[in-house]
């Protein structure tokens, strides 16, 4: 069996000046490669024609430089949001999405991207179409980059580019912490994408050892819990897999919030009848109260699963209500990209149903006006 050669991509700035060292290469050959991948982004060793040919000879021989190939990708009807199903080396798919935010008054325009971190994922969430597919396997760091890298390529083609990440897409980040927190670590490197830890958000829907680990990382990125029930038993119908009770979440994360300085989220999928009535409101504004959080509520995506209807437009608004009378700092989520089968899990479900190949070149609508604006934290 042939030797596997390592990603490229996941390796650290380190590992390539440690590598170029080791090839006697000058010491400048690390930031070179760099620049060619993350500024100039070359799709190929040979693309880097600032290098010797048999510099580029040997990382062709040594090193794996391959983007993940586009197995189909979905723009919504009013271009703010794109969502790619990515095939990985392996042959496994994970979806990425961009969503891409107009100014506002109170904020600058974003281009965020949800990374997947894991193939799948075994925390078996009813109310989520990945969860209902069973887990694969982690990704490596340099897997989850290449989703980023994947759209900041589309972007610079407009001119812009990448400014925030949020670690929510398949999977559950903190099982799969070491490469998690890698890639996040690679997303900081100024020779890479250069992104402050605070522009970064890790969701989880509760590992309480992970979640203590990332309070002492010394680092800014974001921490969104996913809670969605005030009450143990009625939370472990929605997420079957949660291990730890919810106030040994709130306490790991408001531990995170008194390390790091920082508020934490609360998320909260709205399901029809199941968990938006007034009484769980109450509930949930007890379990808050005094903490340092913002509940970002969240109409619950169309899924498969005929048990978790999205809570009406109306229910939604009054459990907003409810929780801002007592006191609990709360938005209703902007949704993006439901046209086009943006919740987590979805397009691939749809695609890996049917297996069609249908690959298609990635084109952007200018960003303008017509995009919404956010209202979520
Ligand atoms: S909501 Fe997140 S944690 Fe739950 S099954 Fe889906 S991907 Fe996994």
């Amino acid at each position: 069996m042939p030797e596997l050669r390592r990603n490229v991509l996941d390796l650290t700035h380190a590992d390539l000046s440690g590598l170029m060292a080791g090839w006697d290469q000058p010491s400048y050959r690390a930031g070179q490669v760099l620049a060619w991948m993350y500024r100039r982004f070359a799709g190929s060793w040979d693309a880097m024609t600032d290098l010797p040919r048999a510099l580029r000879a040997r990382l062709a021989a040594e090193l794996q430089f391959t983007v993940p190939e586009v197995e189909t990708e979905r723009i919504s009807a009013d271009g703010s949001t794109t969502k790619a199903l990515l095939r990985l080396s392996d042959g496994v798919t994970v979806e990425t999405v961009l969503m891409r935010y107009a100014a506002t008054e109170r904020a600058r325009a974003r281009n965020t991207v949800c990374v997947s971190t894991q193939a799948g994922c075994a925390m078996a969430c009813v109310f989520c179409a990945t969860g209902q597919q069973g887990f694969l396997r982690n990704l490596s760091a340099g897997e989850i980059v290449a989703q980023v890298l994947h759209f900041a390529r589309a972007l610079v083609a407009c001119g812009e580019h990448v400014t925030n990440i949020v670690f929510m897409g398949m999977g559950e980040p903190l099982a799969n912490y070491a490469h998690t927190l890698a890639a996040v670590r690679a997303l900081q490197d100024p020779q890479r994408f250069g992104l402050g830890s605070r522009h970064m958000t890790i969701s989880t829907v509760g590992l309480v050892p992970q979640m203590l680990r990332l309070a002492h990382e010394g680092l800014q990125v974001g921490l969104a819990l996913s809670l969605h029930s005030p009450y143990d038993d009625a939370r472990r119908e929605l997420v079957p897999t949660a291990r730890y009770r919810i106030d040994e979440l709130l306490a790991a994360a408001q531990e995170w919030a008194a390390l790091t300085g920082r508020r934490f989220s609360v998320e909260y999928a709205l399901i029809n009848a199941v968990n938006d009535t007034p009484q769980q409101a109450e509930a949930l504004a007890e379990r808050l109260r005094g903490l340092s959080c913002h509940v970002n509520l969240i109409p619950v995506n169309p899924t498969a699963n005929a048990r978790t209807p999205r809570s009406r437009r109306a229910r939604v608004l009054a459990f907003e209500q409810a929780l801002r009378e007592l006191g609990i700092n709360v938005t209703v989520r902007v949704e993006k990209g439901v046209d086009i089968a943006a919740g987590c899990g979805q397009l691939r479900g749809e695609v890996e149903g049917r297996r069609p190949r249908a690959a298609s070149a990635l084109t952007l609508a200018p960003p303008g006006d017509a995009l919404p604006a956010v209202s979520s934290a």
